[in-house]
């Protein structure tokens, strides 16, 4: 098994840098996507012109959502207050939402939570989180393969497991998690940890990977219990 403690303090500049850069190409994507949505309209195109627009839209809007995913992280909502989130809650509203959108089905997760399990985060924020490692499980997975998601209360911190039986990572994989843009995915962003791992540094949490190539997956993530 290749273990990996990660250290998300590079992941702070290149976030703020290509935040910069990000909020400047946003704006004349948004522009360009307008103008092909109005042409789109157009009764006179033919059926290949008409499919071709709605090409150059879809390759937009899938623009726009990997650079609203990092706008995310450098622009965190900093007046909204941290809530007391009941993990137990979470985790289960996160999975009815998933398997509503049909990312997961009944026998593909299996929720095994304690109670009394509380942490102080943004709540959209845990979701996000928790939402990008349970998807990632199941993409790693084989179809009616089961993903485990787990939560304990310990001292002083909750923990939480989210384990696959998918397709595994290397040791050199496992380091490049959480590098912007690293995906062995064809349609994959590589932003999904990257988040995930500011996400947690910002409440003093940590991830842990355990993978073993071809066996399987399991992410640990600690937060501080809020105690009260
Ligand atoms: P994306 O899911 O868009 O590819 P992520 O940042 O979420 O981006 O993940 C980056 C990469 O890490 C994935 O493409 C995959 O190769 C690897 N990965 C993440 N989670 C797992 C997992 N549970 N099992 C195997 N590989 C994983
Ligand atoms: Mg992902």
């Amino acid at each position: 098994y290749y273990e990996q403690m990660q250290q998300s303090e590079r992941l702070k500049t290149t976030g703020q840098l290509t935040a910069a850069v990000a909020h400047e190409i946003r704006n004349p994507l948004t522009v360009v996507k307008g103008f092909l949505q109005f042409y789109e309209k157009d009764q006179s195109l033919n059926n290949e012109t008409k499919k071709n627009f709605t090409l150059m839209i879809d390759e937009l809007k899938t623009a726009e959502h990997v650079i609203s995913q990092f706008l995310m992280i450098a622009k965190p909502d900093k007046d909204k207050k941290m809530e007391r989130v009941d993990v137990k809650a979470a985790l289960q509203s996160i999975t009815d939402l998933l398997k509503s959108y049909g990312i997961i089905h009944d026998n593909s997760i299996e929720l095994s939570v304690e109670e009394n399990c509380y942490i102080a985060v943004h709540l959209i924020e845990f979701k996000q989180l928790m939402i990008n490692f349970i998807k990632n499980a199941i993409e790693a997975s084989d179809k009616g393969d089961s993903v485990i998601v787990k939560a304990e209360r310990k001292k002083g911190y909750v923990e939480m497991k989210i384990m696959d039986q998918g397709c595994g990572m290397s040791e050199e994989e496992v380091k490049s998690l959480g590098t912007p843009f690293y995906s062995l995915k064809s349609k994959g962003t590589g932003l999904g940890l990257m988040i995930c791992f500011n996400i947690v540094e910002k409440y003093n949490g940590t991830i842990h990977f355990t993978s073993s190539k071809g066996e399987g997956t399991m992410v640990t993530i600690k937060f501080p219990l809020d105690k009260q």
